[in-house]
């Protein structure tokens, strides 16, 4: 069913890179066998997902959108792809991104630009473009996302579907492409908060192929959203964050999060507000420390290991560093490099101390901010997205424009703590994003407060 639909709606929505029709077919037919055969399968076994092109797929093209990685055919499964496949779920496909996860629009895709289902005009947010729309046009019921700056939550919020950004280190990044890896974790797509929380149940857990991946089982998100549905919140306290709502927020998107904040309020939830200091320097900070890691992970695209290779033309000297520089400039888009050139200066001799130490600094003081604002709440929370989805190309020209849709999600990638994105009602008939955050490795906590409010 869900590949009739995607071939229904491809023209005119463009989601995916790839399609895997028939090995997801094979999939399903095996999970049909063997449940005819009387066996036992794991709850998840044959409900199909999209998985966005930053996650690399054995023997599916992977290309991060880039024009770089065109053709690579990955030899090995990310950890979270391996988890899927034990799970009997199909892999529908390969979805769009801007290009190595950097924008808010996908339209920095090198392919194609791809199209909000609720209004083919505008974009579906970005990075994880393509997983959002998949998810909200029917083409998927589930997907999955990479967030490094809100790139699974404000296209949630862009396309009314959930997004959840897990704690830094409990998803496993094994497989995920890297963007700035301090920053990089991989989450869900859904429509509802359970479905979120039960496809956060399959890619979680301890995985020693990453570094960073903490010990802890995944919290139980799957019981704190069958508890939330119940839509009790006695109890919970609620921190709204000074700092991310009322000035530079749409007025739709203020007047549905206060309407959300009410909800909270009426099924017995403590409402306060609550100041998180520095969080407005969120953005500068993120603005030197992404930049610096992208331009060091992105350093292995050479021309020698992967993908495009463009040997310079015959009046220039044959030699591997022009090699690299002619693969380089051909393949990188014009949104990378940029991010590539702010990162090599910041990291730059003289530079090193006044840009990257001061941003790294920062970080700890919203660090901080976070942990002093949970000793006063359970959950903090905010609107996902200052506003709601804008038209295709009318922010492709202006970064600083574009880079502001991120100042309400940012925050949460900097102090490593769980966030999601819910839908939160329409506003001029496009969706609007509740955010909800909460303490590191409690993951569990956001989806009650979640699941009572959808
Ligand atoms: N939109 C943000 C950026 O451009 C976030 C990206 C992401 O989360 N991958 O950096």
């Amino acid at each position: 069913a869900h590949i009739n639909v995607i071939a229904a709606a491809e023209p005119e929505l463009k989601a995916f890179l790839s399609v895997s029709a028939t090995e997801a077919l094979k999939t399903a037919d095996e999970v049909d066998r063997r449940r005819a055969a009387g066996e036992e399968l794991p709850e998840m076994a044959g409900v199909p997902v999209a998985i966005k092109d930053m996650i690399v797929t054995k023997g599916i093209e992977t290309t991060a959108a880039s024009r770089i990685l065109q053709g690579w055919i990955p030899p090995y499964d990310a950890t979270v792809v391996e988890k899927l496949k034990a799970n009997l779920m199909p892999i529908l496909g390969k979805t769009n991104l801007d290009e190595f996860a950097q924008g808010s629009s996908t339209e920095h895709s090198a392919y194609f630009p791809t199209h909000n289902p609720w209004d083919t005009e505008r974009v579906p947010g970005g990075s994880g473009g393509g997983s959002a729309c998949a998810v909200a046009a029917y083409e998927a019921p589930l997907a999955l996302g990479t967030d490094t700056g809100g790139s699974i939550r404000q296209p949630g919020a862009f396309t009314g579907t959930v997004g959840v950004k897990p704690t830094y280190g409990g998803v496993s990044r094994f497989g995920a492409i890297a963007m700035a890896s301090s920053l990089d974790q991989i989450g869900p797509v859904a429509r509802t908060v359970l479905d979120a929380a039960l496809l956060h149940e399959v890619i979680g857990g301890y995985d020693e192929r990453d570094s960073t991946s903490i010990p802890e089982p995944t919290p139980a998100v799957v019981k704190a959203a069958r508890e939330g549905q119940k839509m009790d919140l006695s109890g919970l306290k609620v921190g709204v964050v000074k700092e991310l709502s009322g000035k530079g927020y749409e007025d739709v998107v203020s007047h549905n999060f206060e309407h959300a904040v009410e909800l909270l309020k009426s099924m017995g939830a403590q409402v306060s507000e609550v100041s998180l200091p520095n969080a407005s320097y969120a953005m500068p900070s993120y603005y030197v420390l992404m930049p610096s890691e992208v331009s060091s992970n992105l350093a292995r695209y050479d021309g020698m290991r992967y993908g495009l290779r463009m040997m310079p033309p015959a009046d220039v000297a044959q030699t591997s560093a022009n090699m690299m520089a002619y693969t380089r400039e051909a393949g990188f888009g014009s949104e990378v490099k940029r991010r590539i050139l702010l990162g090599t200066y910041a990291l730059s001799a003289g530079f090193y101390d006044k840009w990257y130490g001061s941003a790294q600094k920062v970080r700890t003081l919203i660090i901080r901010d976070f942990e002093k604002a949970f000793e006063k709440v359970d959950v903090l929370v905010s609107p996902a997205s200052p506003t709601t989805a804008f038209k295709l190309g009318e922010e492709l020209t202006d970064p600083m424009t574009m880079y502001l849709n991120d100042v309400a999600t940012i925050p949460a990638n900097l102090a490593g703590i769980p966030a999601m994105s819910l839908p939160m009602g329409l506003g001029n008939g496009l969706p609007t994003g509740f955010q909800i955050m909460a303490p590191a490795k409690h993951d569990d906590m956001m989806y009650k407060p979640a699941a009572a409010l959808e």
